[in-house]
């Protein structure tokens, strides 16, 4: 009983010290409530970490109109030029936002986070978030507004220094795809049941995974029920976390 009592002390001690080691933030991000008749508004914003583009969505978006914020990664931008000349020739659809240069997670501690290397030092993230801001701009359009670090995980002090360096800080509301690993049917569900001010994450970076299917058919079904769709530019967006004030 000792010797139990003794681990179990020593396994609480450890996820103590882990905790405070691990500080990490998951901002959310809601819109302010529309509060007029109608089915609601929800944002959906799809990051495209790397890899390559899911056509089943970006074509569901074009064919059905449906307004979307895109994080993009610099490493995404390089190798996915096709998506971004459809992308760039509907401006009225799609917002590109800043998804980082390398895809590294904007916490200035060295750590992992869901098996990825954090940038580890506060001049690491700044690099992150600014050479994924020059390859937006290097590939034509309008300069990011948003930040979304890889992981969507922040420490507190990177929060502090992406909001000094000019980007508001894109949490959510809504897990969608539960980072592209959940089936179709779930998927489906999980965006389907978006509510009005909701913020969806998914992603538009995994042609190969089921949860694509299901992001489509959960967006035909929001815009079924008569929601309607804005990008993170159009709506006021608020954060919590100090992501956005
Ligand atoms: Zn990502």
């Amino acid at each position: 009983m000792g010797l139990l009592r003794n681990s179990l002390c020593a396994m609480a001690l450890f996820a103590a010290s882990a905790g405070n080691a691990a500080t990490l933030l998951e901002p959310t991000l809601h819109l302010k409530p529309q509060g007029v008749e109608g089915g609601g508004r929800v944002a959906l914003t799809l990051d495209a970490c790397g890899g390559k583009t899911d056509t089943r969505i970006l074509s569901a978006l074009v064919d059905n109109r449906i307004p979307a914020t895109i994080f993009v990664t610099g490493i995404w931008l390089k190798r996915n030029a096709e998506a971004v000349e459809i992308m760039r020739a509907h401006p009225d659809l799609f917002e590109l936002e800043n998804h980082g240069g390398r895809h590294v997670p904007a916490v200035d501690t060295p750590r992992k986070i869901f098996g990825i290397r954090s940038a580890g030092s506060p001049d690491a993230v700044q690099a992150e978030v600014e050479s994924g801001a020059a390859a937006l701009a290097g590939a034509g359009g309008p300069a990011a507004k948003w930040f979304r670090g890889a992981t969507a995980e922040y420490s507190p002090s990177a929060i502090a220094m992406i909001r000094r360096l000019g980007f508001k800080i894109a949490g959510f509301s809504v897990n969608g795809d539960g980072g592209s690993l959940l089936g179709a049917k779930e998927t489906a569900r999980r965006i389907g049941a978006a509510k009005d001010g909701d913020v969806i994450i998914a992603h538009i970076n995994q042609p190969t995974h089921a949860a694509g299917e299901g992001v489509v058919q959960g967006l035909l079904a929001l815009k079924q029920k008569g929601m309607t769709f804005v990008r993170l530019d159009d709506a006021e967006g608020v954060g919590n976390d100090g992501t956005t004030d």
